[in-house]
């Protein structure tokens, strides 16, 4: 594995350029971004700027074709991330000059190590409750295997788009809502679907008019796959924050979604426990089916922050199907204080990160 990666990282420094007349290459001028390798595919970035975009287009292409030579690479993923004071072009990007989600100030991702444990669920109750503290909340749901936003917020209308050819989010409990499902249809089959979502959430990203949003949710496909992979590199992530049931917090799948992330130096936000506890629905008693606080003592032997537990409560799973999140139906019922509280420990964590951080803008 470090053979290939070697074997990469001299390709990349055979690529010479020459710099305000200085010849080097693009690993000593520091074009590259990030370099991933997994079961011989090569995930990787070029810092670009964008009025230059022609200049980096014909870099990724030469990028692609040397990598392309070495023997034993399955796979080689090369997207531009933006990086305004490259030194191929020092000129300043202006805010009103960008679109798409260029205006967005931080993205979370909202990610789970396996499907069915209530990541839809948390990330749009999160979107809500972040919108109860007073921002500006958009919630972009790229879970391609199981789309479940659209049946959350009881909508599957067509967005529209507007006279500039910007695809509108449905507006629906004062947040900005976009789906993978909006674009493609229930019926499409599995297997067309990896192909057509990079494409889609390229859509997303660069072409819906997601406007000024303090944040954005982006609730992601399960697991640990290539598009997982391609997406949290692609989109410019302030965070993650990781959903798990008791049972999975302690296996290998939520530590796996772990280490994605910090491959693709997306910093881990916490873990929320979903699911932890049962609460009757008949006398209120709360039983802890599967011990107590068992969740927060394996963050912290991960060494993440455990950022709360949300219970296996009948209200949830109904006011989900009925298209009413309970942030939305009863705000003040005991759990949606909860997720209350997780979002203000998300916020408050985010907001000291990206006070230290300037984050990448995407291009592709
Ligand atoms: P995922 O996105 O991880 O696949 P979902 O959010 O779609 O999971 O949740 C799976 C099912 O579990 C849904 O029917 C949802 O209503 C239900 N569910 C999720 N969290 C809870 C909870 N805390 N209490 C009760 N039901 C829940």
């Amino acid at each position: 594995m470090s053979q290939i990666k070697d074997q990469v990282i001299d390709k990349l420094k055979s690529i010479h350029i020459t710099l305000n007349g200085k010849k080097s290459n693009i690993i000593d001028e520091k074009f590259i971004d990030d370099v991933v390798i997994a079961n011989k595919k090569v995930f990787l970035s070029i810092k670009a700027d964008k009025s230059n975009i022609e200049k980096y287009n014909q870099l990724k292409v030469k990028v692609e074709n040397e990598l392309s030579k070495i023997d034993g690479l399955d796979k080689i993923s090369v997207s531009l991330t933006s990086h305004n004071d490259n030194q191929l072009d020092k000129t300043q990007s202006n805010k009103s000059s960008r679109k798409g989600i260029d205006l967005v100030s931080n993205i979370i991702a909202i990610a789970s190590g396996k499907g069915g444990v209530g990541k839809s669920t948390t990330s749009i109750n999160l979107a809500l409750a972040i919108n109860n503290l007073g921002y500006k909340v958009g919630i972009l749901d790229a879970d391609i295997y199981g789309p479940s936003i659209p049946k959350l917020i009881g909508e599957s209308k067509k967005p529209k788009v507007s006279d500039e050819g910007k695809i509108l989010p449905i507006i629906k409990f004062n947040i900005s809502i976009m789906s993978i499902g909006f674009l493609i249809s229930e019926g499409t089959p599995m297997i067309w679907r990896g192909p057509m979502v990079i494409s889609a959430i390229n859509q997303m990203l660069n072409d819906v008019d997601w406007g000024d949003l303090d944040y954005l949710i982006v609730d992601m496909p399960p697991g640990t796959g290539d598009v997982q992979l391609t997406m949290a590199q692609r989109v410019p992530m302030s965070g993650a924050v990781i959903i798990s049931t008791p049972q999975d917090l302690a296996l290998i799948d939520a530590k796996k979604g772990l280490e994605m992330f910090k491959k693709v130096n997306v910093p881990i936000i916490g873990i929320i426990e979903n699911m932890s506890t049962f609460i009757c629905p008949h006398c209120n008693k709360e039983t802890y089916i599967f011990g107590k606080e068992g969740a927060e003592f394996e963050a912290k032997k991960q060494n993440v922050d455990f950022l709360g537990d949300i219970p296996l409560e009948v209200v949830i799973r109904e006011t989900s199907d009925n298209g009413n999140p309970i942030l939305s139906s009863n705000p003040e019922a005991s759990v949606s204080k909860k997720f209350l509280s997780i979002a203000e420990k998300i916020v408050s964590k985010v907001s000291v990160s990206s006070s230290t951080k300037n984050p990448n803008i995407i291009i592709e």
